[in-house]
């Protein structure tokens, strides 16, 4: 039970993430199929709103375009 071991597996699975990732890409964000009930807190006042009704600006989440000022 040394941590050489948890290195071991750590390493493993690492390199079968990145590999899964260049096999698998991504595809397009176009084609992306806006989930139903996903909820995303606001960045500011993190108010809990939906996915679709949210603003997403740079990555981050707002609720409304006051919080984004
Ligand atoms: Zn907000």
């Amino acid at each position: 039970m040394g941590i050489f071991k948890l290195i071991v597996v750590v390493l493993v699975v690492w390199l079968g993430f990145v590999l899964f990732k260049k096999l698998r890409k991504p595809k397009s964000e176009l084609s992306q199929k806006p989930s139903n009930n996903k909820m995303l807190a606001c960045r500011v006042c993190k108010t809990h709103i939906p996915e679709n009704e949210a603003i997403i600006h740079n990555g981050k989440v707002f609720c409304s375009t006051k919080c984004m000022e």
